[in-house]
């Protein structure tokens, strides 16, 4: 069967096989990661590791901080404004889709929040150009979603501000190569292209720690993690263990570069193969389509039912689109691999031939 889950998503099959067999007897200790003590040296090895194997694959230097935490990505739209507001207390935000806006409602319990930019108007089908935002001169951070994944829209350019650009990743990180020296703080729920849910991987220039105020919770405020080797508490450690087994099969296939030759092509095909159709459509502005989640519709949604037993009955797991908009969805990250959009592809085109 081939996954197009959005998250928790399909993992490479290699890094399960890999877990399966060290399930009980971790690097000869007789036990499974899962039963051993985060200050085990074995534990502690592993998760450095995995840290640097991250470092390697984004090219992330020393002027970072890498964490690995726990709350999801939900978390981060808190907290990303508890440890950065500072006395500025205004940041701005862009609105791009569903995942934006939750994390602009968070924000907005914690300072006064801007939204500089929006593509509310037409359905969040685009990114607004950064000559339309209307950035504020005191703001703490700028805010954006590069890649919506409900919605499918991702951006075509990073963004050039003058204050820390925060981004969620969520589910467009590792897809394809980022220079992260454009950013302050990156951060994303490990559930797509990471790893399993349980972890969240926070990526956050040094010199903006330590700006959360007295009243924010240790648990909360990033330079506590920092300080431990995000060990200040039990971390999640058979997430972190499985994220660093993805980290090195992301390796094994060549890294960022790779994975992004790829992850185009199998977007390419699949978008190219909807627009060559008139039954399936995709509403996002061409450039702007997420490489890692592509929504679409059926001509007549009456089929809907139908598209999906069949999908389904046909090993193409999870096609449904979001509860909130309806349609499809194939979620394609690194995992996916292309011969799952090729038989996607083949089982639209049957369903069309049958249907249209
Ligand atoms: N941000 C984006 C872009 C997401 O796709 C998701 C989840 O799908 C979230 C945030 C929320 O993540 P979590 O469920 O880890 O809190």
């Amino acid at each position: 069967a081939y996954n197009f889950c959005a998250g928790p998503a399909a993992l490479p099959e290699a890094v399960l096989q890999r877990a399966r067999e060290e399930m009980l007897d971790y690097r000869g200790t007789g036990m499974s990661v899962m039963e051993m003590s985060h200050r085990d040296d074995v534990i502690v090895a592993m998760a450095e590791q995995a840290e640097k194997d991250l470092r390697d694959l984004m090219g992330i230097s020393d002027d970072y901080a890498v964490l690995f935490l726990q709350g999801g990505a939900s978390a981060q739209f808190a907290m990303v404004p508890m440890n950065l507001l500072g006395d500025a207390g205004r940041a701005d935000y862009i609105n791009t889709g569903q995942w934006s806006s939750k994390a602009i409602k968070e924000a907005r319990r914690f300072g006064e929040i801007n939204v500089a930019a929006s593509s509310e108007d037409r359905n969040f089908t685009y990114a607004p150009a950064q000559s339309d935002w209307r950035l504020s001169d005191d703001a703490a951070y700028v805010h954006y979603c590069p890649n919506e994944t409900i919605g499918g829209l991702e951006f075509d350019f990073v963004p050039e501000v003058d204050k820390p650009l925060v981004a969620d990743m969520s589910s467009t990180i590792l897809s394809r190569p980022l220079d992260v020296s454009r950013f302050g703080l990156i951060y994303a729920g490990a559930q797509k292209n990471i790893g399993p849910a349980g972890i969240t991987v926070v990526i956050v220039r040094k010199d903006l720690l330590g700006r959360a105020g007295a009243s924010v919770p240790a648990m909360m405020n990033y330079q506590t993690h920092a300080e431990n080797g995000s060990m200040y508490n039990t971390p999640p450690t058979f997430a972190w263990y499985l994220a660093g087994l993805v980290f090195q099969w992301l390796k094994e296939q060549g890294g960022v570069d790779a994975m992004g030759e790829i992850n185009r092509r199998k977007a390419d095909k699949l978008y190219g193969f909807i627009d060559a159709s008139g039954f399936y459509s995709n509403p996002v502005a061409p450039t702007q389509r997420s490489w890692m989640n592509v929504p679409f519709i059926l001509s007549d949604s009456a089929l809907d039912k139908a598209f999906l037993a069949e999908a389904d009955a046909a090993g193409l797991r999870n096609l449904k689109g979001h509860r909130s908009v309806g349609g499809m969805r194939a979620s394609i990250y690194n995992a996916v691999p292309e011969t799952a959009v090729d038989a996607l592809i083949d089982f639209m085109a049957d369903f069309e031939k049958r249907n249209g």
